[in-house]
């Protein structure tokens, strides 16, 4: 058994703006139970302490870290016997709302000094200076938000064991050279090849460079993050790093989207009553004003929307799709632009299509399990879990075939006969592309013999985490030098279907 602390700057359901916060609580869930000993560590955000506090909220210790005075509380994941340990240093932390930006939408001007502030606590929790008599074996950092632990502890003689997950390598953490300066970091780090990228300071290398081993959260995405197409200019990094450099595709908690117990539904079902996914389609209908037609192919979409997700060529098409008599439900927020088009055309095809702005978790739910198909046309994807929720649903993806979604989605007309295929492919980012895969998946929908074979294939995977914490076990492993307790090789490891 090991002592894991598994550090994030957003965990479910504590704090969430995206797929980060899902794994950082299913995974530490996972590793516990297969018997690690694990410790979430989250900065104390007012939203986290207020949820906290209707859990259970104990104040453990107090201490002084360079004139700022740190208090580290501990609290549980809801439903789990996961310890999380929260890092409150008020100045940075006490606010309301999102993570990283205020309500204005903009980055927190001080963010390099908040994650660097953050990162200086988890070391010395890291190392068992903090007072808490737990020494920690691996230190698993997450994205770039905690790339700087890495890199303060490779100074350290006796320091425990770092792996560094990769969960978008889009958003790097670069930051004027001022900052650096300002955060009084060590004059080796200002180096190509330590934190200084293009003479700024880029958290996500202090991961990349110093991390014992990192990881990636597909094994696709971690090869084309190695492509100067996709590595954001880290990718002669990574290939340099290429030894010490995986994929592991995440899990999604099933039983947080398990269509057989879902309290967000209308109707629970399982693969063997299926059709009563039927009532949830005409409840979705009906609750969206979309005309209440059970032939129709409902679509649907939900996630952030930006450029990443694809969401200019559901925009091009929908018109189209709407012309056919498709139906579609978008769920979903981000760039202003593209908020104000999907509601526009709303207004304009009201019993077609239906947009809700915002972030709803029983509603994502509801949409999951009331249509037939679902889009992500992500132009790039590490993972993804909303195909992955999709598939656990019966509902069917269409997807560009890149990161984990090439990796979790088997096309009907690559799987011979169909037998293992869960889905749709498409494999150029254009809006011709995506409707060439709309329309497959529309013509097998009247189908009901190969939609059910379809759905079924999907429903019988098995997209638990206990796969992938295997795998992040024999690595911890490997990374500690003990011998491994599985026999799979990680480097090799493939797609889940
Ligand atoms: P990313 O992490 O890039 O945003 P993922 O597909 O990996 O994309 O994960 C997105 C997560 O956020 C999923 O759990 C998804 O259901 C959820 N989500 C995104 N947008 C919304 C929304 N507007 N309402 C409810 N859930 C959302």
């Amino acid at each position: 058994m090991s002592n894991i602390l598994f550090a994030a700057s957003e965990v479910f359901p504590l704090i969430k703006t995206g797929g980060l916060a899902d794994v950082a609580a299913s995974l530490p869930r996972a590793l516990t139970r297969v018997g690690q000993n694990v410790r979430i560590i989250l900065p104390a955000y007012t939203p986290v302490m207020k949820a906290a506090a209707d859990i259970e909220l104990k104040k453990l210790k107090s201490f002084d870290v360079d004139g700022k005075l740190v208090t580290l509380w501990k609290t549980k994941l809801p439903e789990t016997r996961v310890t999380v340990l929260l890092v409150d240093i008020p100045e940075f932390f006490e606010r309301d709302g999102n993570p990283y930006c205020g309500s204005d939408g903009r980055d927190w001007p001080d963010n390099a000094q908040r994650f660097y502030w953050f990162a200086k606590v988890v070391r010395l929790v890291a190392l068992n200076q903090a007072g808490l008599k737990w020494p920690v074996d691996i230190v698993h950092c997450n994205d770039w938000q905690t790339g700087l632990i890495p890199a303060l502890l490779s100074r350290d003689s006796a320091r425990p064991k770092t792996v560094f997950t990769i969960h978008n390598l889009a958003y790097c953490g670069v930051f004027p050279h001022q900052e650096f300066l300002d955060l009084n970091l060590p004059d080796e780090f200002w180096h190509y090849e330590s934190l200084e990228f293009h003479n700024q300071i880029c958290f996500m290398k202090g991961g990349l460079v110093y991390a014992d081993h990192i990881t990636s959260v597909s094994p696709t995405y971690t090869e084309e993050i190695q492509t100067p197409e996709r590595g954001h200019g880290l990718d002669g990094l990574l290939r340099h790093r290429q030894e010490h450099l995986s994929g592991i595709l995440n899990g999604i908690d099933v039983d947080e989207w398990n269509p057989a117990t879902d309290k967000n539904l209308t109707k629970t079902y399982n693969r063997r009553t299926l059709d009563k996914k039927q009532i949830n389609k005409k409840a979705l209908q009906e609750q969206l004003g979309l005309v209440a037609d059970p032939d129709v192919p409902l679509l649907g979409f939900i996630g952030r929307l930006v450029d990443q997700k694809g969401i200019e060529l559901i925009i091009t098409l929908l018109p189209l799709l709407i012309a056919k008599g498709y139906q579609i439900a978008v769920l979903g927020s981000g760039n202003r632009q593209y908020e104000k088009s999907l509601t526009a055309l709303a207004q304009q095809h009201r019993e077609n299509l239906s947009v809700t702005i915002g972030y709803n978790e029983a509603l994502a739910h509801q949409i999951k399990a009331g249509i037939d198909i679902f889009l992500m046309p992500s132009l790039y994807e590490p993972c993804g879990l909303n195909q992955l929720y999709s598939l656990r649903y019966g509902t069917i993806p269409v997807v560009h075939a890149v990161g984990g979604l090439r990796d979790s989605v088997t096309d009907y007309s690559e799987s011979e006969q169909g037998i293992t295929a869960n889905g749709f492919l498409f494999y150029s980012f254009t809006s011709e592309a995506l409707l060439n895969a709309i329309l497959r998946a529309a013509r097998s929908y009247q189908d009901k013999t190969l939609w059910r074979k379809l759905q079924n294939n999907g429903m019988s995977l098995d997209l638990s985490w206990l796969h992938s914490a295997q795998q992040y076990l024999d690595l911890y492993n490997r990374v500690l030098g003990k011998p491994e307790e599985s026999s799979q090789s990680i480097q090799t490891e493939s797609a889940l279907v």
